[in-house]
């Protein structure tokens, strides 16, 4: 079972990430819990470089980049935990890069869809779960923890506003694959939903 976490920065993904890998864990399956970029040790390094050089990278060479660390994360990491029978717990995975580098940046959704298909060997999750939030209220939640708040300050709010409606047509696009969930809602209300769901899927 393949499980991805998708949407903006500061939205939870990673405390939903974490708390239903716990909740899986309890419920006695083996657990995966990865992200893009960055799941795999050579992914380790592309994700210095795009993060480093953000901003100065050709849209092209920056696709390319994600779609790499993409295609070793699925290829080392992700079909072998799949063949194993292993349920896979990720943050972000090729809706993200349609969401920054298509829709959000120069390149077309389409192409950078394709590029990722291509990367990933054409795995798809087998669930998505969009948490979407408000522009507005990401940036007073990554404020208040004080956290990666630079981060988000150096892009435009427009440039967010882009994002979050590039993953909410992607969802609709999907609906049998997408979960969306109002991010503004409480933690713990928001992992039951995602518990609920994924309890149907085991
Ligand atoms: O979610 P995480 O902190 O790992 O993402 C790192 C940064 O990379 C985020 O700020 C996100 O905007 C960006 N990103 C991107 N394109 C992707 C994945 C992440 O621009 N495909």
């Amino acid at each position: 079972l393949f499980i991805t976490l998708e949407g903006g920065d500061g939205t939870g993904k990673s405390t939903q990430a974490q708390l239903l890998t716990d909740w899986l864990e309890g419920e006695g399956r083996t657990v995966v819990r990865s992200r893009e970029p960055g799941g795999t040790e050579v992914g380790v390094e592309i994700r210095e470089i795009v993060l480093h050089h953000r901003g100065e990278i050709a849209p092209r060479a920056e696709a390319l980049l994600y779609a790499a660390d993409r295609a070793q994360h699925v290829a080392t990491k992700l079909r072998p935990a799949l063949a194993r029978s292993e349920v896979i717990v990720q943050d972000r995975y090729l809706d993200s890069s349609v969401a920054y580098q298509g829709a959000g940046r120069v390149l077309g959704a389409q192409e950078v869809r394709d590029l990722s298909l291509w990367a990933a060997e054409g795995l798809l999750p087998d669930l998505t779960i969009l948490l979407d939030l408000d522009e507005a209220d990401a940036r007073g939640r990554l404020d208040a923890a004080n956290k990666r708040f630079d981060r988000l300050e150096a892009e435009k709010n427009e440039f967010h506003a882009r994002v979050r409606a590039a993953f909410l047509g992607l969802a609709e696009a999907e609906p049998e694959r997408f979960l969306v969930l109002d991010a503004s809602a409480s933690v713990d209300a928001i992992a039951a939903q995602i518990r609920a769901r994924v309890a149907a899927l085991l």
